[in-house]
């Protein structure tokens, strides 16, 4: 392996893309950080995800969505002292 610089790619933004959080369309740019890892970014929030995050999150979701489906996971008890009824306003006890 030879130390070689190589020209940065140039950015580019992807027609059609919406941004995940921020919902903009054709505000995603996408260009190659210094790992030579494929990253995409918006130029209207900030919001930068590499393509390795990206297929992450996706099975994460993927996952999710298979817990949800056999009903493992669910919850339906209620958490300890959290009440399905509160009165608010009648705090009166100072
Ligand atoms: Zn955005």
């Amino acid at each position: 392996m030879t130390e070689y610089q190589a020209p940065k790619p140039p950015r580019r933004f992807i027609a059609g893309t919406v941004c995940p959080k921020c919902s903009k369309m054709d505000t995603t740019q996408m260009y190659q950080n210094d790992s030579g890892d494929d990253v995409r970014e918006c130029v209207a929030c900030g919001f930068v995800q590499t393509f390795a995050q990206q297929e992450l999150e996706d099975s994460a979701k993927a996952a999710e969505l298979a817990t949800r489906v056999s009903g493992l996971g669910e919850k339906t008890v209620l958490d300890e002292g959290e009440k399905p009824l509160r009165i608010i306003g009648l705090d009166d006890d100072h």
